[in-house]
């Protein structure tokens, strides 16, 4: 059996569900081949976002926070709260019915907007073919245009054998039956970092990241990276740089585990380990080497800035290709080949897709760190202005972090802008559509912004960068200068 589209996508992801529908929506005839099933063995559109991800970490990091918030932060609002107590089961099923609203949200738009939803495990065998294993059915698909999303999995560590039990990955650590008292957690980047929050707020004593770098979180401007391990640390997240795990195994029901540091050999016992080391792309196997896909050394799909592979007519984006693994990232990029196959032109600036890391205080930004722009040589302004300056995170009692502003020195063309501290993952927003016009520091300090919002703090952090700021004392703004 063949069936023939205008445009077939590999992976219901956010990258893939977005392009599907986009592309039904400009009028192409569209399949949108997926082989994730949830608990119920039914199939659960949405990837590794609506899934295991996105929306089922934020689902526990919201509840996390409200019971934390319940438990220690009412009183001195003058709110008394008794008898605040923990109903994990309750919380996870609150959480798998977010997750299940949303996964048959897609399949809901699917229908309204005319995408052809194919459950199966997909194979590119040809420039515009792909074979579905259906159980032991196999189906040929055939299109003009095949966009493949695929998606990412978890990197395992070769010696650390996963049981979905006592050593788990991301997933595992979001569906964990009881609180774990020790939680061991290898890696401390995104992940590690929030879902170590989670556990910590839900009451495990003990919650040590084993990170095998010697910075923390390099990914983000370092100022911010020095202010959130202050911050985590204070939180009691134990976070032990340059360390690396040598042995690992499970013992009468506890993992034993052995790392390595600058100070020599240690030995450690959890109720608990999460691996989470980064992610790997899913391409193993997803295209035939007779369609001559081209891969790069690490498996992703090469393509160019047009999200185009080397096969005409074959394009890939989201996480099994260049760039951040982000769901917003991916999604861009499924509307960016949408808009192509429908013979438009379309862009993305990469330079201005935001990140956030949403544990407390959020840490949030976009566009260029500091010291890439030392590294690169660009001469730079830098505005920063404190949260404990703002009359809206004072009257909410988040007081902790900042906001900076970086411009370039010459046009005052804003070149990055980096978010620690409360609603960062919103008030990035505002930077994002900033740089996206093109906006210079002056732009924003020419801007009305409401009175009493968090949304100052961008305000204030701009007028820093001229020296201006009106609240924050001349010595400390002189300070900020010479920074
Ligand atoms: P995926 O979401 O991985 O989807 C790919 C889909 O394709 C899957 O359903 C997969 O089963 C299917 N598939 C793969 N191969 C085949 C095949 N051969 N045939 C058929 N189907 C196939 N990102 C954010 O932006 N914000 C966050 O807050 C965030 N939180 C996260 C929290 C966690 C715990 C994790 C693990 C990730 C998080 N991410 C977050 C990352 C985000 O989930 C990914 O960047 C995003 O899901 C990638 O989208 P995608 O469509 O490329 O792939
Ligand atoms: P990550 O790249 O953020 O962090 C992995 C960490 O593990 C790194 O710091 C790395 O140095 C460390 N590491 C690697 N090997 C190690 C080893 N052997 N021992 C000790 N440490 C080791 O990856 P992640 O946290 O697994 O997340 C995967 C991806 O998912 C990220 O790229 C991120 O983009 C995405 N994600 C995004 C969000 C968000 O947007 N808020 C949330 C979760 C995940």
């Amino acid at each position: 059996m063949s069936e023939e589209y205008q445009v077939i996508v590999v992976g219901a992801g956010p990258a893939g569900y977005v392009a599907a529908i986009r592309c039904a929506q400009l009028g192409l005839k569209t399949a949108c081949i997926d082989d994730w099933t949830g608990p119920d063995g039914k199939p659960a559109l949405g990837g590794t976002c609506l899934n295991v991800g996105c929306i089922p970490s934020k689902a526990l990091l919201e509840s996390s926070e409200q019971y934390a918030h319940a438990r220690e932060g009412m009183e001195e609002r003058g709110i008394r709260v008794a008898d605040v107590s923990l109903d994990l089961d309750g919380m996870m099923q609150h959480k798998q019915r977010v997750v299940q609203e949303l996964t048959q949200g897609i399949a809901q738009l699917f229908k309204a907007n005319g995408v052809t939803p194919v459950q199966g495990r997909a194979r590119l065998v040809a420039e515009r073919q792909v074979v579905v294993v259906q159980g032991d059915d196999e189906i040929t698909l055939r299109a003009g245009n095949i966009i493949l999303a695929p998606g990412s999995s978890p990197v395992q560590l070769s010696g650390i054998a996963q049981d979905g039990k006592y050593i788990v990955d991301s997933s595992g650590a979001l569906a964990f039956d009881d609180v774990p008292a020790r939680l061991g957690i290898i890696g401390a980047g995104v992940i590690g970092l929030e879902l170590g929050s989670v556990w910590k707020r839900l009451g495990s004593e003990q919650v040590v990241l084993l990170e095998a770098q010697d910075s923390f979180l390099p990914i983000a401007d370092a100022q911010v990276a020095t202010q959130a391990l202050r911050s985590f640390t204070g939180q009691g997240l134990d976070i032990r740089l340059g360390s690396r795990v040598t042995a690992c195994t499970v013992k009468d029901s506890e993992v034993e585990l052995d790392y390595q540091d600058a100070d020599g050999e240690h030995t450690m016992q959890f109720d608990r380990l999460v691996v989470a080391v980064g992610r790997h792309p899913n391409t193993e196997n997803l295209a035939s080497d007779e369609s001559g896909l081209l891969l790069d050394e690490w498996g992703f799909i090469h393509v160019d800035e047009q999200c185009s592979t080397n096969l005409p007519g074959v394009w890939a984006i989201g996480d099994a290709v260049r760039g951040p693994m982000l769901a917003h990232k991916g999604s861009e990029e499924g509307l960016m080949v949408a808009e192509q196959i429908a013979g438009h032109v379309a862009h993305i600036d990469y330079n201005t897709i935001p990140s956030v890391i949403y544990t407390q205080p959020e840490i949030a930004w976009a566009g260029q760190t500091e010291q890439a722009l030392h590294a690169t040589g660009v001469a730079f302004r830098s505005g920063l202005f404190p949260f404990a300056a703002n009359g809206r995170a004072r009257a909410s009692g988040h007081t902790e972090g900042f906001i900076k502003v970086l411009a370039d020195e010459k046009t005052d063309r804003l070149l990055g802008v980096h978010i620690i501290g409360p609603q960062a993952s919103e008030l990035v927003a505002e930077a994002v559509i900033a740089m996206q016009l093109g906006s210079s520091a002056e732009d924003i300090a020419l801007t009305v912004f409401a009175h009493p919002t968090l949304s100052e703090s961008f305000h204030e952090a701009a007028l820093a960068l001229h020296g201006r700021a009106l609240h924050i004392a001349p010595a400390r703004r002189r300070k900020q200068k010479n920074n």
